[in-house]
């Protein structure tokens, strides 16, 4: 059952019921077309009211028919407007707590709305690299007046029904309902209230004029244009609404539709719906069943308050938990809050926090020296050294003053997440959280499940997670886990392009033009080159085949380490973090390639982007092999939250996907003759191969 329909005196109520959200997929709308015809068939009731049961009216399209024939299967949503302009009854909508996209569509097809407050309202499809398909962008300006409805189809963000119903002049809500509770008989009064009056009102004929247009759409376009950047949806609203106030609605519908479909195809809608469904799949682990009991989180320790436990700190008393921060030293505590204090001042200052917000969450941190006061604590998260040793006496230690039950976490970036567990008695209980720095500003938390990491310590995670407002992805134990381990490849195909010929600022702005938020000679200088440097020893060390370019070892020897010591890569003005091309680097390459024996050749942006990009892919490649990452998509949510990669392209498998995998193994071939280049490093993963033989994909 996907609508629930019933009479109530004169009016028959049909109640959307397709759990959570009442999407609107092709049986809900079957359901919805029955109820409608029932009612006109049955003499006794005079007037009908839609509404949602359940937590919404409705949020629009199904998630389960995403992309699939039957979102558009007859009856198609365009098909019920339909029905329901041309009701011979008149139909009201009754409107809570959510009206999105397709619900809103549907709403603005009937000829009353009456709407609780509180109800978020929104045509979200932009976010999708969409329009709104089904009329919203011609009734909506109607309804609400086209500047309101322009900035709610340009943004796609949800507005509350009583903010709409103070609008001057607009026509979407009819009346505001006292609450929630009092919605359905309101509007069943409303419903029998307009029973006999005729005509009924149609949406689709109210006036759209801007008085000022022409003015009004070039300043439109103006912001718009410098806001979407890269994506082609943003601009296609402003000339869908503009079509409202200038075209009949017939012909308005026509441009819609038209336009709708021509988005469809564009890559950079397949790759914000990608994203969209990577993001709630990447929240799933295939062997942790949705019902896997959780444990509660009430209190956080961190263990080490420099860069990073300061910042998982802000994640976690920002949502209203409480955490005790423990150092050995007191002046290390002491610096560690002093720094965390500084965030949140500087977000005071910024008019981002309320002062009283701010000692809400100070008031809910804790100090200690002393392991034993970490006993109550149901989540420990170690952010000590990065040495193995030390992390060892940390977690001997919490193992000891750990409850039952607690788990124990490190945030290491490097190190065996087995090996640490093997420091405790406890290995179900111990996993890696992997934040990213800044860890109070960057979405991506990388789950490191170790081999005895038990299911409900991943279930509780994940969904701690989400509580912290982080994108979770789970990845298995490997050295530098999804993230860092890509990055390594990515990091060491950039030194070949130096010693080809290239300048730090050539490969950097031919990254940034494909739409990186930054280039891999800024990134390094910015997260400091000296961390590259200990891997690279360690590598040596541990007697890996792997080659290197020796050009950033040069670098490290000078002691440039990046905008931590005013040199890296590029020079920086004491306080700043702008990049400027260094002449000094620069000649310390063309030393080291003339040292060589190397001829410097001009290497094409095209040719910059796709050695770098198709070597985070290769080692995508062989991390999902190895079952590392359990989808493509997980891979892609690393790369896009953690990493800068452009939103428009999806993330590094989903582009993999666009360019096709066929052309990407030709060009790796083709590198591999590169007697400059690493013939070992463009082998194909085995993965890569076999997809691209078999004309698939990484989906
Ligand atoms: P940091 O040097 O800024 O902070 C480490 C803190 O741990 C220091 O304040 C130190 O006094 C304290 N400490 C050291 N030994 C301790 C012990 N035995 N008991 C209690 N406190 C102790 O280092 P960081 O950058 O915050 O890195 C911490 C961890 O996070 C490392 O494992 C690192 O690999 C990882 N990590 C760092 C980053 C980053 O970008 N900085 C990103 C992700 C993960």
């Amino acid at each position: 059952m996907t609508a629930d329909y019933s009479v109530q005196g004169r009016v028959a109520v049909i109640a959307l019921n397709n759990p959570p959200v009442n999407g609107l997929g092709l049986a809900t709308r079957q359901a919805l077309c029955d109820g409608l015809n029932r009612a006109h068939a049955d003499a006794a009731v005079h007037a009908i009211v839609i509404t949602g049961a359940g937590k919404a009216f409705s949020g629009g399209a199904d998630i389960k028919e995403f992309g699939s024939p039957t979102a558009f299967q007859e009856p198609n949503l365009l098909s019920v407007i339909l029905l329901l302009e041309a009701a011979t009854k008149p139909v009201v909508a009754a409107i809570h707590s959510v009206c999105m996209g397709g619900g809103l569509e549907l709403a603005l097809g009937c000829h009353y709305r009456i709407a609780a407050p509180g109800c978020s309202v929104a045509l979200p499809e932009v976010k999708l690299g969409l329009l709104p398909g089904a009329g919203g962008t011609q009734r909506l300006p109607r309804a609400l007046g086209v500047e309101p409805a322009l900035n709610m189809i340009v943004s796609g963000e949800p507005v509350k029904s009583e903010l709409l119903v103070a609008l001057p002049g607009q026509k979407l809500f009819d009346k505001l309902a006292a609450s929630n509770e009092s919605l359905l008989p309101e509007a069943l009064a409303l419903a029998a209230g307009v029973a006999d009056l005729r005509p009924l009102p149609l949406v689709r004929q109210l006036p759209c004029k801007h008085p000022q247009g022409d003015g009004y759409f070039q300043f439109a376009r103006n912001m718009v244009g410098g806001m979407a950047k890269n994506l082609p949806a943003p601009l296609k609203c402003v000339d869908a609404v503009e079509a409202a106030t200038r075209r009949s609605f017939e012909d308005g519908m026509r441009f819609e539709r038209d336009t709708f479909i021509h988005l469809m195809w564009t890559p950079e809608s397949r790759a914000l719906r990608h994203i969209f469904m990577a993001e709630r799949a990447s929240a799933k682990i295939p062997d942790v069943p949705a019902d896997t009991p959780q444990r509660a989180i009430n209190s956080v320790a961190i263990v080490g308050a420099g860069t990073m436990g300061g910042g998982i700190a802000m994640n976690f008393l920002n949502a209203g938990v409480p955490v005790t921060l423990l150092e050995m030293k007191q002046e290390a505590l002491d610096r560690g809050v002093a720094t965390l204090r500084k965030h949140y001042e500087a977000q005071v200052k910024k008019g981002k926090l309320k002062p009283d917000k701010f000692a809400q969450r100070m008031a809910l941190l804790s100090t200690t020296l002393c392991y034993d006061d970490l006993k109550d604590a149901d989540l420990m998260i170690e952010a000590v050294f990065e040495e193995l040793g030390v992390k060892e006496a940390v977690f001997r230690e919490l193992d000891r003053v750990a409850k039952p039950g607690a788990i124990l976490a490190s945030n290491t970036s490097t190190l065996d997440i087995n090996q640490i567990a093997a420091f405790t008695q406890r290995p179900q209980d111990v996993l890696g959280l992997h934040f990213f720095s800044p860890a109070q500003v960057m979405k991506l938390l990388e789950v490191v499940r170790g081999a005895g990491t038990g299911k409900d310590v991943l279930a509780t995670v994940m969904a701690l997670a989400k509580k912290i407002k982080k994108t979770a992805v789970v990845s298995g134990v490997c050295d530098g886990f999804i993230g860092n381990r890509m990055i390594e490849q990515y990091i060491r195909q950039a030194g070949f392009l130096l010693d080809e010929g290239c300048t730090p600022a050539q490969a950097d702005q031919a990254m940034e033009k494909f739409g990186f938020a930054m280039g891999p000679f800024r990134m390094s200088d910015l997260a400091g080159n000296d961390i590259g440097w200990a891997i690279r020893k360690r590598r040596h060390a541990e007697k890996s085949a792997m080659r290197y370019s020796l050009t950033a070892d040069l670098l490290c020897e000078q002691g440039r380490f990046g905008q931590k010591t005013g040199a890296g890569w590029y020079d920086y003005v004491p306080g700043k973090r702008d990049a400027i091309p260094s002449a000094e680097v620069v000649a310390m390459i063309e030393a080291h390639r003339a040292g060589l024996g190397i001829t410097p050749r001009r290497i094409a942006d095209e040719e910059i982007v796709q050695r770098l990009v198709f070597a985070l892919i290769n080692e995508g490649a062989h991390i999902l092999e190895e079952g590392i990452a359990s989808r493509a998509g997980d891979i892609d949510m690393v790369y896009l939250m953690g990493y800068g990669f452009p939103v428009w392209r999806g993330g590094p498998m989903h582009y993999a996907n666009e360019v096709g995998l066929f052309n990407v193994v030709q060009a790796m071939r083709r590198f591999a003759q590169n007697p400059l280049d690493d013939a070992q490093f463009w082998q194909p993963a085995p993965l890569l191969a076999r997809l691209a033989s078999q004309g698939k994909t990484f989906a």
